[in-house]
């Protein structure tokens, strides 16, 4: 039988969490025959509720799951960790300002980084779903010197999900039969967040260009771009909660990508460290367009960039220099 896999979720409480961990537990994760080791991180008042979690994971006897423990306490939690998954973080209130909450999560993903450098795996991989995401995973690496900076990651995978959903959707719409698996090379660029660009100029429909076959730069402007951005309020509007289970896929997904690769002729969308590639500033944790093989990522080079993208991502990517400039002034990074 295989090592399990230690995997760190903090804010496990929470209803992303509860989403989340039962997935990871039933191996959608890393893979139906790889064992997991689970970690629970917490603030001290949900430690009993993440308890009562556990005492229910404990309960759905999956074959994967060969252990529990809770913690709240970051140096223990990231001990010996493979796979962290940082979910909890400190949501915007009403009044707070945007150096109150950078401020707050400061105050989070800092020590969380340091107790990674500390205790991590040397294969340790980061994914942060807690927002700010982008500049959360900016703190929290920054504060991890001996791990290489590209373990640290954000998530815009519920982005990516979300356009694939809206593409396939508007092409059905036409009377074609498309489905989100017939749909490749989908990017998100930038943060996630309002300014994120979804781009489909690259992408591809059954093999053929995605922007060419849609053919209607209205509905791109207009619908799908707001759309997908803002698919958050919307969720928060209908339900009255946030999305969690789809934020939970979403991450499953990274992961999965990551330690398992991308398909040939596919990329997907992450947000990782950069490293120029597009006029992204070096450093900032923005999303690209990147492929997966051997638990590695690479940002997909040579695309064509028109002004009407290179508008979109240089909105978002400024976004983030500006959280970049606001969490350097805290002393946060
Ligand atoms: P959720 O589980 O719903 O969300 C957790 C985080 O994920 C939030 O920051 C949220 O950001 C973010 N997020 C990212 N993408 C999405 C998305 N698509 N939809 C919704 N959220 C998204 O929050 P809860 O309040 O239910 O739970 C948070 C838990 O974290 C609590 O149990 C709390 O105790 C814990 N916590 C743990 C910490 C730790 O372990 N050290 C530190 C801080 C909190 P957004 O602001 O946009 O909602």
């Amino acid at each position: 039988t295989r090592t399990p896999v230690t995997v760190t979720v903090t804010g496990a409480a929470g209803q992303i969490g509860y989403a989340l961990l039962f997935r990871i537990a039933s191996g959608h994760l890393l893979g139906a025959d790889v064992p997991v080791r689970l970690r629970l991180l917490e603030i001290p008042q949900a430690v009993k509720a993440a308890e009562g979690t556990a005492m229910e994971l404990d309960d759905c006897a999956f074959p994967l799951l060969s252990g529990i423990d809770i913690f709240d306490d970051a140096t223990k939690a990231f001990d010996g960790v493979n796979v962290a998954l940082l979910v909890g973080a400190r949501p915007r209130t009403k009044g707070m300002e945007r150096g109150d909450l950078l401020e707050a999560n400061g105050g989070i993903f800092k020590p969380q980084g340091e107790a990674i450098n500390a205790g991590a795996a040397d294969d340790v991989k980061v994914l942060v779903v807690g927002n700010p995401a982008n500049t959360n995973a900016l703190i929290a690496q920054s504060h991890a010197p001996d791990v290489p900076a590209e373990r640290f990651t954000a998530m815009t995978r519920l982005d990516h999900n979300r356009a694939l959903a809206q593409l396939a959707k508007k092409v059905r719409g036409t009377g074609a039969r498309v489905s989100v698996a017939d749909i490749k090379k989908m990017t998100i660029w930038g943060n996630h967040s309002a300014t994120q660009y979804p781009d489909i100029f690259h992408a591809e429909i059954a093999g053929k260009n995605a922007a060419e076959t849609v053919n209607d730069q209205n509905w791109l402007e207009n619908d799908f771009i707001p759309t997908v951005a803002k698919r958050g309020a919307a969720i928060i509007e209908a339900r009255g909660a946030s999305s969690a289970a789809s934020a939970a896929s979403a991450a499953l997904n990274h992961v999965h990508t990551w330690v398992n690769g991308t398909a040939d002729g596919d990329w997907t969308s992450m947000a990782v460290v950069s490293d120029g590639s597009y006029g992204v500033p070096e450093g900032l944790i923005s999303s690209f367009p990147v492929t997966t093989k051997d638990g590695r990522w690479e940002i997909v080079q040579g695309l064509d960039i028109d002004d009407f993208s290179r508008a979109r991502i240089d909105a978002s990517v400024n976004e983030l220099s500006e959280e970049r400039d606001a969490v350097r002034k805290l002393g946060l990074i």
